[in-house]
């Protein structure tokens, strides 16, 4: 067990990272700002804001916009997040594919790669992702300096004691492997690992739908089923990183056995795999999401029937997560 961290004490160097925070945050969700809508936004000081605007716009991260006429006084300048201040890497591996992209500090993607992959084992799949890495770099020709990192998501559960099977939605061969420590080694950049979910919800969080939501539920139908949680503005991890693998709740008492050992698992009925199975699909094990939309567009009615049947329990685990 580790000790929590209790938010109190602070020194300066902590205080300063704070506020920074701060202002970009409330630039990033409410556009460009002068720094006195920021000092009424943020309750800082207009003299904090101003060292801080200066800071940050010296390191490229803001960056000045036209001129707004106030009705009296000195017109005032907004800043907006600018763009080229910094890029990242982000990499999503699952089980047919390795995607990578390159978005900029404003959310923006400016590169993107796909790589077909089957069920990858860490052997197979960190040299491609390597690969892939170096060749957005090459490809979006960008400054090496602003690269902040590589994030990486891949399918959970990570680590969960007493599953030794996790089956067919879970990638097979990774679960005690170093995946973060390994791709920095191979690649010379910082990387943070995700599960999809979580990644799926921090996104959603900084540049999409959920942008001014302090609290909300990502459900991720990927190959198995989780969901990213944000409780009142904050990432909820739980202490394993698994706090919303909510593909193992039992929705059908007695139902289709799962190969975590339980019967009538969530997952089991919304999921891609579940729809693969419940498809009678030859080779379940190598189906795409790319069939699904197939039969969708073509009315198929095996895929319909499935939708009917997954609606249920989905609305069941909607009222528990409620
Ligand atoms: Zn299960």
């Amino acid at each position: 067990m580790t000790l929590k961290k209790v938010i109190s004490g602070t020194n300066l160097e902590q205080a300063k990272s704070h506020n920074r925070r701060v202002v970009i945050e409330a630039i990033r969700t409410n556009g460009a700002l002068s720094r006195a809508a920021i000092a009424r936004l943020t309750a800082l000081s207009s003299q904090t804001i101003s060292n801080i605007v200066e800071e940050l716009e010296a390191a490229g991260l803001l960056r000045p916009e036209a001129t707004l006429k106030g009705a009296r006084g000195q017109p005032a300048v907004p800043y907006s997040i600018n763009p080229d201040g910094g890029y990242s890497i982000g990499l999503q591996l699952d089980h047919q594919l390795a995607v990578g992209v390159v978005t900029d500090l404003s959310g923006a993607m400016r590169a993107r790669i796909e790589r077909n992959v089957d069920q990858p084992t860490p052997t197979e799949a960190m040299p491609l992702l390597a690969t892939i890495s170096s060749d957005l770099i090459a490809t979006s020709r960008l400054e090496r300096q602003r690269l902040l990192g590589i994030g990486m998501a891949m399918p959970g559960p990570f680590g969960v004691e007493g599953m030794t099977s996790v089956g067919p939605t879970a990638l097979p061969g990774w679960q005690d492997f170093p995946v973060a420590e390994e791709l920095e080694q191979l690649t010379g950049i910082a990387v943070t690992v995700e599960n999809d979910a979580t990644a799926a919800a921090i996104g959603e969080r900084l540049y999409g739908v959920a942008r001014k939501l302090g609290s909300f539920v990502y459900l991720f139908i990927g190959t198995g089923l989780g969901a990213g949680l944000f409780l009142d503005g904050h990432l909820y991890k739980g202490s394993r990183h698994n706090a919303g693998e909510i593909g193992h709740i039992i929705v059908r008492p007695g139902g289709l056995p799962c190969d975590c050992g339980k019967r009538g698992c969530l997952e089991r009925y919304v999921s891609l795999r579940a729809a693969y199975d419940r498809l009678g699909l030859a080779d379940p094990d190598h189906a795409s999401p790319d069939l699904l939309e197939q039969l969708l567009a073509s009315g198929d009615s095996r895929f319909e029937a499935w939708l009917a049947e997954a609606v249920e329990p989905l609305r069941q685990a909607i009222d528990i997560l409620e």
